[in-house]
C-alpha cells in the first residue's frame, strides 16, 4: 500500500525477523520490580518468545488502582535485552512516555486500547515518534467496536512517517461480553485486515479472555484466521500480580500453550488448500455466531411486542403486517441472489417461532 506521494505506508517488518513461526510476545501485564521483570524474562527464554512485553505506565479504569511503576522500569527492560536478548515492548500513551522510551533504547511500543479510542492522544504520540522510523509500533484495537477508529489511529502514525506498524486484536468492551472480558468480535479485525493487507495482526487472548482457561482457544482461532502473532501476559507468580492477575500465566504454562498451537504450513500446495479451507470455516463460524445473535435479538423484540399486544388487547396474528415482512424478505433475497424458496422457508420458520414467543415465551414440546 502506498501513500499519495508514493512512499510505502507500511513495511513487512515481520518478514525481516525470519521467525518461521508466529511472532510470540510474552511478559507481565505490569513491570513491578527489577526481580520480577528479570526472573519472568529469564523463564520466558528457551522457547519461541522473542519479544518481552511489560506495562510501565498502566491505564486503569478506576483511580486508586496500581498505575505502573513508571520510568524506573525502563533500565530493568534494558537489562532484559542485554541478558536474554528478548526485545522489550512497552505501552506508550503520551509524548512523555515516548521520549522516555526512546531515551532508554526501547524500539518496540504499543498503543493501548483506551488510547487508540482517542484521536487527540494518538496524534500526540505520533508526533512524538516522528523521525524514529525504525521503531515498531503495534496499535491495539480501540475499546469500542469501531474499525474506522482503529484504521484512523494507524493512519496518524503513517502520516508521522512510521512504517513498521502492526495491529493487536484485544477484544471489545461491550455491554454483554458473554464469557469474555472483552468480546472478540472477529469480524472487526478481519475488516481491518482487508483494509491493510499484509500488516501484521497479533492476537492478545489475555485481554479478550480475562481468565486463563480460554487463552489457547482464542490464540488457535486467530492462527486459523492467519494472524501473524500472539501476545500473552505471563508473570513469574500470576496470582500475586499487581494487575490482571486472573488472566496471567506462568512462563512454563506460556511455553506449553505456544507449543500446543497448530501453526499453518503455507508452503506445501496441499497444506495451503487445507489452511484456506480452515480459514473459510472459521469465517463461517463467525457469521453463524452473528446470525444466532441476531435471531436472539429479534426474539427479544418479539417478546416485547407480545407484552404490548397483551396489555392493549391487540390480536396476536396481524396477517397484513406479516405479508409485508415476508414480501420484503423475498424482494431482498432476489436482489442478493438468494433462492426464493429458501428465504420463504427461513422466514416461515422465524414467523412461526415469533408467534410462539409472543404468546407464551416458548413453543410447547411436540
Ligand atoms: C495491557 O496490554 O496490559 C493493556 C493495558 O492492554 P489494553 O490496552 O488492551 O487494555
Ligand atoms: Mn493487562
Amino acid at each position: 500500500m502506498n501513500l499519495m506521494d508514493g512512499t510505502p505506508a507500511y513495511r513487512r517488518w515481520l518478514d525481516d525477523m525470519q521467525l518461521g513461526h508466529p511472532l510470540t510476545i510474552a511478559g507481565p501485564c505490569s513491570a513491578e520490580s527489577r526481580e520480577q521483570v528479570l526472573e519472568t524474562a529469564r523463564r520466558l527464554t528457551g522457547g519461541r518468545v522473542t519479544v518481552f512485553r511489560a506495562g510501565v505506565w498502566k491505564p486503569r479504569t478506576k483511580p486508586g488502582n496500581f498505575e505502573g511503576v513508571g520510568e524506573i522500569a525502563l533500565p530493568w527492560l534494558q537489562e532484559v535485552k542485554k541478558e536474554t536478548g528478548l526485545e522489550p515492548l512497552i505501552e506508550v500513551a503520551t509524548p512523555y512516555h515516548v521520549e522516555a522510551a526512546l531515551r532508554h533504547g526501547i524500539r518496540m511500543m504499543w498503543i493501548g486500547a483506551r488510547t487508540t479510542a482517542n484521536p487527540f492522544a494518538v496524534q500526540e504520540v505520533a508526533e512524538a515518534l516522528r523521525g524514529n522510523s525504525d521503531v515498531i509500533v503495534l496499535v491495539k484495537n480501540p475499546v469500542n467496536p469501531d474499525t474506522a477508529l482503529w484504521i484512523g489511529a494507524v493512519e496518524r502514525l503513517m502520516r508521522a512517517g512510521l512504517t513498521n506498524l502492526g495491529a493487536v486484536h484485544r477484544g471489545f468492551s461491550v455491554y454483554n461480553p458473554g464469557p469474555y472480558r472483552n468480546k472478540p468480535k472477529w469480524q472487526i479485525p478481519l475488516q481491518f485486515k482487508r483494509h491493510f493487507p499484509g500488516m501484521p495482526m497479533i492476537i492478545d487472548p489475555s485481554h479478550i479472555c480475562g481468565r486463563r482457561d480460554c487463552l489457547f482457544d482464542i490464540a488457535q482461532m486467530a492462527l486459523d484466521l492467519q494472524y501473524d502473532g500472539v501476545m500473552i501476559e505471563s508473570h513469574r507468580d500470576p496470582d500475586r500480580a499487581w494487575s490482571d492477575a486472573a488472566q496471567q500465566v506462568t512462563p512454563e504454562t506460556l511455553h506449553d500453550i505456544i507449543r500446543r498451537l497448530m501453526v499453518r504450513k503455507t508452503n506445501a500446495q496441499e497444506g495451503r488448500a487445507r489452511d484456506k479451507l480452515l480459514e473459510y470455516r472459521r469465517h463461517i463460524d463467525i457469521i453463524d455466531e452473528q446470525l444466532l445473535e441476531l435471531l436472539a435479538e429479534r426474539m427479544k423484540v418479539v417478546r416485547e411486542i407480545g407484552r404490548l399486544k397483551r396489555s392493549h388487547n391487540i390480536s396476536l396474528l396481524q396477517p397484513q403486517r406479516w405479508n409485508e415482512v415476508f414480501e420484503r424478505a423475498v424482494r431482498f433475497a432476489a436482489r442478493h441472489g438468494l433462492n426464493e424458496d429458501f428465504i420463504k422457508a427461513v422466514f416461515t420458520a422465524i414467523h412461526e417461532e415469533s408467534l410462539w414467543q409472543q404468546k407464551n415465551g416458548k413453543k410447547p414440546e411436540d
